[in-house]
């Protein structure tokens, strides 16, 4: 099994001059035990990637989402690099600009309009500014566990460096439960400018959850007749489930979607959808960056979608994902464990039942991970389109020898 070394040398110093040496969902904090994983990478290709201990790792994580057609993709990278030879950062936007809007409009049925930023955060918060501009009311409705990135409105306001202001007017509802929902609208008549929510549900540490039968029908039907912006957050779900954005995969259609992850094949860039409805109060709300004009990830983002189409990528990466969910099930039942997975095939959460505290379940992606299987245990894993039915067959071997470690 691996070792660490230099990763740990690296966060020792990054400690006393980084806050928290790594911040945020790259944080080791969850990952237990952390001496288990790698924190630093050298280079990646492909499904896979290799820490600067010189360990090799097929990723399960795939950068948390944003790696969709495989690490250092030579048709992504090629567009990519033609562009900024001509131009990246400039001042004005490149050609790509519109192609790239001409793209989504042309692939997502609800998008008459695309609007581009670097992360999730960016579009999910002027999605909010939007449902507020059009409908001139303040009130928004987000559910329990839901993620929209660290922008104080998206936090708890018990949370550090957060204002109960900072989040006066978010109501948080529950996921599935449309009942709810629609008693809390009929009473704040007039009130609720926006719903945002996830496609499906996928919470950290919890078993990921998919709509109730017509749940987002009725959803879609309450803010129709109540004026209200039904928004989704397609970031981490966004060109997984289906290119025309994850409410198609549901059948539903809401006025806004925000993409950002697996756009760009891990070039920054994120975007924001919308009908023809919402045009004029998109264009009143004043929202930009200084790098959001960049044309390199335009051009990348350009790339990956119509790579993504044409290569049939998301059938693949189902395909893929329902292979290794069938693998892991009978090893584990192999060896008297039920393995608990939720979620889409492409992005599922996985958990080991009668295990409540999860350490049973974080010993096993421990175990795995420094075997060469790169897993979380309290976040969905990621499928891309470069992992290969060696890399499964590869990973299943593992998953074994894992579950024989646990039990000793
Ligand atoms: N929404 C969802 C569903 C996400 O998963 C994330 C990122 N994990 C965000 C929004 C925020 O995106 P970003 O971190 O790029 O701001």
């Amino acid at each position: 099994t691996y070792s660490y070394t230099k990763s740990q040398e690296l966060f020792k110093k990054a400690a006393d001059i980084i806050p928290c040496g790594i911040y945020g969902h790259f944080s080791p904090a969850p990952l237990i035990p952390a001496s288990d994983y790698p924190f630093y990478v050298a280079k990646a290709e492909g499904s896979k990637f290799h820490d600067v201990d010189g360990n090799e790792f097929i990723d399960y994580m795939c950068g948390y989402g944003p790696m969709v057609l495989g690490y250092s993709n030579p048709v992504i990278d090629t567009a990519a690099r033609t562009q900024r030879k001509n131009v990246n950062c400039a001042t004005g936007p490149a050609e790509v600009m519109v192609d790239l809007a001409q793209e989504l409009v042309n692939t997502i049925p609800i998008a008459d309009w695309a609007f581009f930023a670097k992360n999730g955060a960016d579009v999910t918060a002027y999605s909010l500014m939007i449902a507020r501009a059009y409908t001139g009311r303040d009130k928004i409705i987000r559910l329990k566990g839901g993620y929209h990135g660290t922008a104080p409105w998206a936090q708890s306001p018990n949370h550090h460096g957060i204002t109960f202001n900072d989040a006066n007017d978010i109501v948080i509802g529950e996921w599935n439960n449309y009942d709810d929902l629609e008693k809390y609208v009929h009473k704040h008549k007039n009130e609720v400018a926006g719903i945002i929510s996830t496609p499906y549900h996928h919470p950290t540490f919890a078993d990921n959850e998919y709509p109730a039968d017509s749940y987002w029908k009725k959803v879609e039907n309450l803010c129709k007749n109540e004026g209200i912006v039904l928004i989704v957050d397609d970031v981490r779900t966004g060109f997984r489930l289906d290119m025309g954005g994850s409410n198609e995969y549901f059948g539903f259609k809401p006025d806004l979607i925000a993409f950002c992850k697996a756009i760009g094949n891990g070039y920054p860039i994120s975007a924001l959808v919308g009908t023809n409805d919402l045009m004029n109060a998109a264009s009143n709300v004043f929202h930009t960056g200084s790098f959001w004009f960049s044309a390199e990830p335009m051009a990348a983002a350009l790339a990956t979608i119509r790579e993504l189409k044409h290569t049939n990528a998301v059938k693949k990466m189902f395909d893929t994902g329902t292979k290794l969910n069938k693998g892991l099930t009978e090893i584990a039942k192999d060896h008297g464990y039920d393995l608990k997975i939720t979620g889409h095939p492409a992005m599922s959460y996985y958990r080991i039942t009668d295990d409540p505290s999860l350490m049973l379940h974080q010993k096993w992606c421990g175990e795995c991970t420094k075997r060469g299987a790169y897993f979380t245990s309290h976040h969905n894993w990621f499928i891309s389109a470069a992992h290969s039915d060696e890399d499964i067959t590869k990973t299943l071997l593992i998953a074994d020898e894992a579950f024989k470690a646990i039990k000793k």
